[in-house]
């Protein structure tokens, strides 16, 4: 699973993360533990039909199969969410559904090992999101009819009765009873397709290979179908038919990504076909089995300039997930980094393959970034229940453990794990035993400090040259401390006082650099490299990047420089960036900077660079600057421009307002928009008028003007949004954001909105009233429009959200 980054600061957007705001099934279904249960799920025949699109609701047939694992079992408990509506359950004495459950009570007990077969006969009542989403066609543009599965951790027992943890494979079969215009895609193979009565057809798909229940998809849409191939599998492509043109463009990558995962694993690509399927407003992406459901932001030709995220994170770790997490699946939740650590680090490894070592040092950097913000927030281990860091730090500890072994045996080590769990389930010390299995290397060190203790090594070194002795002295200390207090269910997690570090330093000289590798395993140590041919030129500690860490560490000037322009990795290439860019008064870290941003081998130090800039004074910053304006690869201009923003000055103004007319990236000109603002361009307000109508990918330009107009919220950029309020969900929310403020034209336009004539326009403007204001205010705004809306679905819509903010759920 993947959920999207956020891409807007001012709007408090909410985010599902898939393990958070638990409700009773969950916790049901999520157990920190591999919970007992005494049977094995062997085969379920699932029949679903009736959709209707106005109740979201359907009928359905689950066929059971499983063996008994006691003797004398007289009833089974599946998981099954409560507004599931059982009609029958035969063959069976009698059932029950306590909570989440439904309990079987058999018709006769069974023996150790016997199997057992009943058949649930029900009626699905959803709550829109709970299971399944439902989406009619209302009309919205990109917008057809659909239904489709949640899934993920918690879903499918919202919708099907089912053994709801991950450690109980079974295969399956599905049969959806659908309007003949719908395609139903499903996990596995399609052994059939009949007409059905009532202009409607039954497709039938199987899951022959067991996999655990949290992997079974449906998605019905009217889907164009892109078929491709790796080695003879088919390899498909499903999105919605105005789509179509986009689809080869952007998941053409994947039989290649396939051919890499498996010539990397040494396991080719296990399902019998590969679908990725597009649907409307998913939290980013889902593995389900052989069958990804995929968000359906589909970049077009001009968002690849931006390398979009789609491709080069979501698509890679959904299908990373076949091997990690549906080949071999995590035992329990507490083990979930299992799962989302291997497939948030097998992208780097694609990129790495493909184009080479800087751009899977670039992969990584980005995941370090991430790491450190979210353990900011809170510092948790990768293998505990509800982890908070499971993606980036479970990449980039595993990016640790392939320095450490060197890629050669740590890949036999991940083929191992892979064969030995195959269509299985696994733990932390199931990788921990292949990896000793594999390599012979216990590392007991590597995983106590980096699975199952939390933070990392924080190291402030100072150096001494001793020009007699030809020795530098390097002063080593880890300043980390063990703050981490214990979490909701007792547990305390520990940060070690000392890590333990490999690590090799590299000390330039004008004779040739000298490398010392080191393992750095106190608070405090020396470490003396001596006979150098001359004075250091750059020190550059952790020289591969092995360890993930910060580090403090006062260097000179021209040290830092000699680092920027001449060290290969980009870990190193961007710590001496931030160095310098904390150096705004002296020329020679300008004149360094400026020199990456003109002539560094890899876009992303030359953006870095230019951000570096943005602190320096405007006479050495904006030639540099405007140079990195032109840059080839967009990701530096819009560095470029964002800086000249903050750095100001006429030069500067010039310089934003070309990348506004004229540049071909989209997030070049949203990056230009803001800077002619912040630069206070005598044109910004027209740009921010304009800005609200262009269409980007991902509404990159109109969200950088929506923002500008909430900031500045002068009627005339108020009144705009209300032009553009059919555009998409933001310019509600910004109006709401305003009206909240006490703008009263906003307060207009908010009420304007819930009568207005397109239902999706009523739901946003609806939903950002909700949210975005107080319940006092949303309350008074909903009760003053109720009387004069003209639309029977306004009224009882409204009514029902008065409802909601009189009686908040408990
Ligand atoms: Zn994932």
């Amino acid at each position: 699973m993947r959920s999207a980054p956020l891409r807007i600061a001012f709007a408090a957007l909410i985010v599902a993360s898939p393990l958070a705001g638990q409700t009773n099934l969950e916790r049901v279904v999520n157990g920190a533990y591999t919970p007992s249960h005494d049977y094995d799920l062997i085969h379920q025949r699932i029949e679903v039909r009736n959709f209707d699109w106005d109740s979201t609701s359907f009928d359905a047939r689950v066929s059971t199969s499983l063996v008994s694992l006691r003797p004398g079992l007289d009833s089974v408990v599946l998981d099954m969410g409560r507004s599931l509506r059982v009609r029958s359950v035969t063959p069976a004495r009698s059932y029950a559904r306590p909570g989440d459950t439904l309990v079987v009570r058999l018709a006769r007990p069974a023996g150790f090992g016997d199997t057992v077969r009943f058949t649930v006969d029900y009626h699905g009542a959803i709550h829109q999101g709970q299971g399944l989403y439902f989406f009619k066609d209302d009309g919205r543009p990109h917008r057809p009819q659909q239904v489709y599965s949640g899934g993920g951790t918690d879903g499918n027992p919202r919708w099907l009765p089912t053994w709801g943890g991950p450690a109980d494979k079974a295969t399956w079969e599905l049969a959806a009873t659908v309007p003949a215009g719908l395609t139903v895609v499903s996990n596995g193979r399609r052994v059939s397709e009949r007409p059905a009565p009532g202009g409607m057809h039954t497709v039938t798909w199987r899951q022959e290979k067991p996999a655990s229940t949290y992997l079974i998809s449906l998605a019905v849409a009217p889907f164009a179908k892109i078929s491709d191939r790796w080695r003879g599998i088919p390899v498909e492509y499903y999105v919605y038919r105005e789509d179509s043109a986009l689809a080869r463009p952007l998941f053409g990558i994947t039989p290649d990504m396939m051919e890499t995962y498996s010539r990397l694993t040494g396991v080719p690509y296990p399902w019998s076909k590969y679908a990725q399927v597009t649907v409307a407003d998913f939290i980013g992406g889902m593995e389900n089995v052989s069958a990804t459901t995929l968000v359906d932001w589909l970049p077009d030709a001009r968002a690849y300039r931006d390398r979009p995220w789609y491709r080069q994170s979501l698509i890679p770790h959904e299908l990373a997930h076949q091997w990690f997490g549906d080949l071999v699946t995590a035992e329990d939740w507490g083990n979930y980094w299992l799962n989302e650590g291997m497939a948030e680090f097998m992208p780097g490894q694609y990129w790495g393959a493909k184009h080479g070592a800087h751009a899977e040092q670039d992969y990584y950097l980005a995941e370090y970034q991430q790491y450190l913000g979210v353990d900011a927030r809170r510092r948790m281990p990768l293998a505990t229940y509800s982890s908070n860091n499971v993606y980036p730090k479970g990449a980039l500890v595993l990016e640790m453990l392939k320095a450490q072994l060197e890629p050669g045996p740590f890949w036999a080590a991940i083929h191992r794990y892979l064969t030995r769990h195959a269509y299985g389930n696994a733990t932390t010390d199931d990788l921990r035993q292949a990896v000793l299995d594999a390599t012979g290397q216990n590392l007991g060190w590597f995983w106590s400090q980096w699975i199952y203790s939390t933070g990392y090594p924080q190291f402030v070194v100072t150096s001494a040259y001793d020009s007699a002795a030809r020795a530098l002295t390097l002063t080593v200390r880890q300043t980390q401390v063990d703050t981490a207090t214990a979490d909701s269910t007792g547990f305390r997690f520990a940060v070690p006082l000392a890590f333990r570090a490999p690590i090799a330093i590299r000390v330039g000289t004008v004779a040739g650099d000298v490398v010392r590798r080191v393992t750095i395993d106190r608070r405090e140590q020396a470490v003396r490299i001596d006979s150098l041919p001359g004075p250091p030129t750059m020190v550059a500690f952790d020289d591969d990047n092995a360890v993930v860490k910060t580090l403090e560490f006062e260097q000179p000037t021209p040290w830092l420089a000699t680092m920027l322009a001449r060290h290969r990795h980009l870990w190193q290439r961007a710590w001496a960036v931030q160095q310098l860019a904390r150096r705004a008064t002296d020329p020679a870290a300008a004149a360094a900077l400026a020199a990456a941003v003109r002539g560094a081998d890899y876009f992303l130090t030359r953006a870095q660079a230019a951000e570096g800039l943005s602190a320096f004074p405007a006479a050495v910053a904006v030639p540099a600057l405007e140079v990195a304006a032109h840059d080839t690869a967009a990701q530096v201009r819009e560095s470029a421009v964002a800086a000249l923003g903050r750095v100001g000055g006429e030069g500067a103004l010039a310089v934003a307002r070309r990348a506004w007319l004229a540049d071909s990236s989209d997030q070049v000109r949203a990056a230009a928009l803001l800077a002619l603002a912040r630069l206070g361009a005598p044109d910004a307000r027209a740009a921010v008028l304009e800005g609200l109508g262009l269409p980007s990918y991902r509404d990159a330009i109109q969200n950088a003007a929506i923002t500008l107009a909430v900031q500045h919220g002068d009627p005339e950029l108020v009144a705009a949004l209300g032009r553009v309020v059919g555009s998409q969900s933001l310019p509600a929310i910004a109006l709401a954001a305003l009206a909240s403020r006490g703008d009263t034209a906003a307060r207009g336009l908010l009420r304007a909105g819930l009568d207005d004539e397109r239902p999706w326009v009523r739901e946003w403007v609806l939903g950002a009233v909700e949210q975005q204001l107080d319940p006092g205010p949303a309350l008074g705004l909903l009760r003053e429009a109720q009387p004069s809306l003209t639309r029977a679905e306004a009224r009882s819509a409204v009514a029902q959200a008065i409802g909601r903010l009189e009686r908040p759920p408990s």
